[in-house]
């Protein structure tokens, strides 16, 4: 047999199952181009339809950059009618959706050209897609999306009472995590969100690992706790294997409108970028406040405006939504302004950019950490304040506890315009997130820790195979 016959035979073969929303869509993509770099065989499954325009968009333009992935489409069930009442939110009940119709990938996953080494599924299917695994005798991967810090809370659940939260979370080995971080969704035992939360919980400790998006200079001590079973016995190893790189297939043709353009002009490191991810609409009041503040802040700035959770649904014009005469002292100052989605990578390596105000997704904090941004992290829901706690302690950003969640609370103009010249002026923050971007270099580098977790990872499969 000739070598690389053996390699090929060798080579793991790893199925991949995202969730819904570009949250949980992008690290899987992000996921998926490493392991095909690290010479692994990828068959993506892809749930249609999709909730948003944009992950119908990136699903195309992945399949188009990596021809050598195997794409399984996965069509799902309607919603559960019984269910349509339980949230208002799209995408969790579009997780509920993917859930309902799990038993559906069993056929995708055996008909597959090489047998599977591994299944990896995203964290808020694992209790649907585990019985399927087992079925199948796969060995069966968690990818955690939020961080580690989340993932401590997600481990200790099942032995929390939710009907108990009147107190704050201790959790061993670990600082204790206050009552007002906790998504609130979790609070109510009985909302949709804290249903499923706790089933994958339970679940959990069924699968051979769960992979998340960090690494050992920023999370080194939550990583330890978990895998060391301090915070729970029995939990999985926790594989951590971030940051996670962006990739050539995310980039946009924006013809002439490229906010890059506009960044080149602008002095290094002076601009603040203002975005609150692919799924978080500030109410109209408070998008107003934080107009007013930027401007107050007297930092140029380029920010993102969304007005709706599902993209399709954001019709909008910027004018009716920020108003003509905040919009001219807007651009009088010469900012630029933004309705549509935006190559956050892009913007977040440009030079000009100098700090980052932001809701907290996981996502958006790996990249400004990757880039060595500094940030402003302002929760507005879900595991954003678990996530915004890692910023703080990390020294990569600040938050403001007092600003509470989003929609629960109005911030005031000046006092937005006032912590961004704060955060802008922080020289602290400028070369801690600069020690931050080198460590997350070195974390997925030749002999860094993540790239030597995600080597040993693939290596393990090969030897399953
Ligand atoms: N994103 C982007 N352009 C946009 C909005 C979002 O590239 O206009 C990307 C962002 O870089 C991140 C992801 O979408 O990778 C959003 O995930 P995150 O966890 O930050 O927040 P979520 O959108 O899930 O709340
Ligand atoms: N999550 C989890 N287990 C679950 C469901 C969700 O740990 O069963 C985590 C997951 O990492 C997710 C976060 O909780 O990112 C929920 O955050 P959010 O409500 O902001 O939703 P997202 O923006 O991620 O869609």
């Amino acid at each position: 047999m000739s070598t690389s016959g053996n390699l090929d035979s060798q080579q793991p073969h790893v199925a991949l199952i995202p969730s819904a929303g570009m949250g949980h869509l992008i690290p899987f993509l992000r996921l998926a181009a490493s392991l095909v770099n690290h010479h692994c065989r990828v068959t993506l499954i892809t749930t249609h339809p999709t909730v948003s325009l944009a992950e119908s968009r990136f699903i195309s333009s992945f399949l188009s950059a990596f021809p050598q992935i195997t794409e399984k489409q996965f069509h799902l069930l309607p919603l559960d009618p019984t269910l349509s009442n339980k949230s208002d939110d799209p995408f969790f009940l579009q997780w509920q959706i993917i859930r309902r119709s799990a038993h559906l990938l069993s056929p995708l996953l055996i008909s597959s050209v090489s047998p599977l080494s591994a299944v990896i599924s995203d964290v808020t299917l694992s209790s649907a897609i585990t019985p399927i695994t087992t079925d199948l005798d796969l060995p069966n991967y968690i990818l955690f999306t939020s961080s580690a810090r989340m993932c401590s809370l997600f481990a200790c659940f099942p032995n929390c009472s939710v009907d108990q939260f009147d107190d704050d979370i201790e959790i061993p080995g670990l600082p204790t995590i206050p009552i007002s971080s906790i998504p609130p969704a979790l609070l109510n035992s009985k909302s949709l969100f804290a249903t499923i939360f706790l089933q994958n919980a339970q679940e959990v400790m069924k699968s051979n690992g769960v992979l998340i998006n960090t690494f050992e200079a920023l999370e080194g001590d939550i990583l330890h706790a978990i895998n060391d079973r301090k915070v729970l016995n029995g939990f999985p190893p926790l594989y951590a294997i971030g940051p996670f790189l962006p990739c050539e297939f995310e980039k946009r043709d924006h013809g002439g409108n490229s906010p890059l353009k506009w960044l080149d002009d602008q002095p290094d490191g002076s601009i603040v970028y203002v975005s609150f991810g692919s799924r978080t609409a500030l109410s109209r009041e408070q998008m107003k406040e934080l107009g007013n503040g930027l401007v107050s802040s007297g930092f140029k700035f380029l920010w993102v405006v969304k007005d709706k959770k599902v993209d399709k649904d954001d019709e909008e014009s910027l004018d009716n939504l920020i108003g003509n005469e905040l919009m001219e002292r807007i651009q009088d100052h010469g900012n630029l302004v933004i309705k549509n989605w935006v190559d956050q990578d892009e913007i977040l390596s440009h030079k000009a950019v100098g700090g980052f105000v932001g809701h907290g997704g996981w996502n958006s904090l790996a990249e400004a950490a990757w880039h060595g941004v500094r940030l402003l992290v302002w929760p507005q829901s879900g595991d954003q304040k678990m996530n915004a706690e890692t910023v703080e302690r990390s020294g990569l950003g600040m938050w403001v506890k007092s600003w509470d969640w989003g929609q629960q609370v109005v911030v005031k103009g000046d006092e937005i315009g006032e912590k961004i010249k704060e955060m802008m002026e922080n020289n602290l923050l400028k070369s801690q997130a600069t020690l931050i971007t080198e460590e997350a270099r070195k974390a997925v580098g030749d002999c860094g820790s993540s790239e030597r977790t995600l080597k040993g990872l693939i290596q393990k499969w090969k030897i399953n195979n």
